[in-house]
């Protein structure tokens, strides 16, 4: 390369192999010094981009690495949570199971004592025509603690538990059919109880002429009793020997002031010869209520209560249903 000093200018002669001819550049002065700066800045340049781009390459893999261990912490974390809600459920089973148990057993206890309300009802109810149902008695596998270890055992433990539960459900819907049946029989039972015309009608206990043929007080010819007397003091309480309802509360000649309360099952109790009334017809009395004054109305010789019992129209004997 030759250089030639003509008007500031510098040629370049480019020198190629044999094949090639020489090239001649013409080239000012500033330019001269401006291509190796140019050069030189275009490979800093390539150095800068390289490592910007080396950086963020790294930078890239880096946030891929942290993505990927986040990842793995997910995984793990989610596997984690797995295992802890598969133990939460496996502890659920187990307490609902034992839950399931302890309820069945309960029922069957509320089952076993309506069964002995509906016969002790049955039995004291007196109760005619009523038909008793049956409960079913099944033979019910009743273990104790379980401990699962499997998943097997788990899973067998839950079908144990729903299978007690449909049982409970099943007694439960047995019950609500025959509570209230039970119920309505036991009111019955109680009404009745209550309407049994078992209570001492007076304070005073002594009998002055009892129930059937006897010698009449006024003619002394014999005659029947229909009831029973019992001597007082006027003014003495006459108690209703049963729960009723008041059918009569009048005055008539021979048996003076009296009162016929209404029992259940065709019975009916009379007072007579009594010296107030203390209840009106069609009045409601519960056992044992004071009804009236004892006294000496109508055809009587001396104060005290006639009580009669009444059967269908037909007397009865009242000692044999007072206490
Ligand atoms: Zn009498």
């Amino acid at each position: 390369m030759r250089t030639a000093h003509r008007k500031q200018r510098l040629t370049l002669l480019v020198l190629r192999d044999a094949q090639h001819s020489v090239k001649q550049i013409q080239l000012s002065k500033p330019l001269m010094i401006a291509v190796p700066a140019a050069a030189l800045l275009s490979i800093a340049g390539l150095i800068v981009s390289l490592q910007i781009q080396s950086a963020q390459t790294i930078s890239g893999l880096e946030q891929q690495l942290t993505l990927k261990s986040l990842e793995a912490l997910k995984m793990e974390i989610t596997v984690t949570d797995k295992n802890e809600a598969i133990e939460r459920l496996n502890r659920a089973i187990i307490q609902l199971s034992g839950e399931a148990e302890q309820t069945k057993i309960q029922m069957e206890r509320v089952q076993q004592l309506e069964v002995e309300l509906q016969q002790f009802i049955e039995k004291h109810g007196q109760l005619s025509g009523q038909t008793s149902y049956s409960t079913e008695d099944d033979a019910h596998h009743v273990g104790g603690e379980f401990i699962a270890v499997h998943e097997n055992e788990m899973l067998n433990l839950a079908r144990e538990t729903k299978d007690d539960f449909e049982e409970i459900q099943q007694i439960i819907s047995r019950m609500e059919q025959h509570i209230p049946r039970t119920l309505v029989q036991a009111q019955e039972t109680q009404d009745q109880r209550e309407g049994m015309p078992s209570r001492w009608p007076t304070e005073s206990k002594r009998l002055t002429s009892s129930f059937g043929y006897r010698s009449d007080p006024f003619t002394g010819r014999s005659a029947y009793h229909a009831g029973i007397d019992i001597a007082g003091k006027i003014g003495d309480p006459i108690y209703a020997a049963g729960a009723g309802v008041v059918t009569t509360a009048q005055r008539s000649g021979a048996r003076g002031l009296y009162i016929i309360i209404k029992h259940p099952n065709g019975l009916e109790t009379w007072y007579m010869h009594l010296n107030r009334l203390s209840v009106s017809e069609g009045e409601r009395v519960e056992q044992g209520q004071t009804i009236g004054e004892l006294g000496s109305s109508g055809r009587s010789t001396g104060p005290h209560l006639h009580f009669q019992v009444v059967k269908n129209d037909q007397t009865l004997d009242p000692i044999s249903y007072l206490q």
